[in-house]
């Protein structure tokens, strides 16, 4: 029977993406046995996430500052706004310099299975960002799922009528295949030849 700090922390790490209470356990008890170097390690940078990470009112990025950095950086280009669905995605198009717009982070995607609705993602956030002007081009840049899909498919829709060009990522991209998995050579290239949303 373990003590009730275990069971705490078992818990909780168990609730993280991708591990499930037998790996919760296993990585707990490997936290243990390396308390002064790993186990440390790991309190300290919790701890400064904790503290120094925020997330940007604008885009939805998490960043040590609000506005991120992105969004307070003159030289990108205000009137060039990328859509992605998990702030991973933002990263994971950003740390080529693939893209010199803004983002937008929705926070997920339209889903019916998981209960996930046009009202639950940052969509009125986006249109508000569009409507306040200044913007001539959104790269809608879902993930090649059906889900991802549905919901680029959904938010052109709700564009209509702005005067924006309303543009996504080129397929080339995997069927089903995420973002945040990508290689830089094949993202580089779906969004050098983005291409009208029909
Ligand atoms: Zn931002």
């Amino acid at each position: 029977m373990a003590s009730q700090e275990i069971e705490t922390l078992t818990a909780a790490l168990s609730r993280l993406p991708g591990l499930g209470p037998r790996s919760a356990r296993r990585a707990v008890l490997w936290l243990i046995k390396r308390r002064e170097t790993s186990l440390l390690q790991l309190v300290d940078a919790l701890a400064a996430v904790r503290e120094a990470l925020v997330e940007c009112g604008i885009c939805g990025n998490i960043d040590t500052t609000n506005p991120c950095g992105i969004c307070a950086d003159s030289r990108r280009d205000a009137a060039s706004l990328c859509v992605v669905e998990e702030v991973a995605d933002l990263w994971a198009l950003d740390r080529a310099r693939l893209f010199n717009g803004r983002y937008h982070v929705l926070g997920g995607r339209l889903s019916a299975l998981d209960g996930v609705r046009p009202e639950d993602l940052s969509i009125d956030r986006l249109l508000q960002r569009v409507e306040a002007g200044g913007v001539d081009e959104v790269v809608l840049a879902m993930n090649a799922t059906l889900e991802g899909q549905t919901t680029a498919h959904y938010i052109a829709e709700r564009l209509e009528g702005f005067p924006v060009r309303i543009t996504q990522l080129a397929h080339g991209l995997p069927v089903g295949g995420e973002l945040d998995y990508l290689d830089e050579g094949t993202l580089a290239q779906a969004i050098r030849a983005r291409r009208p949303v029909s």
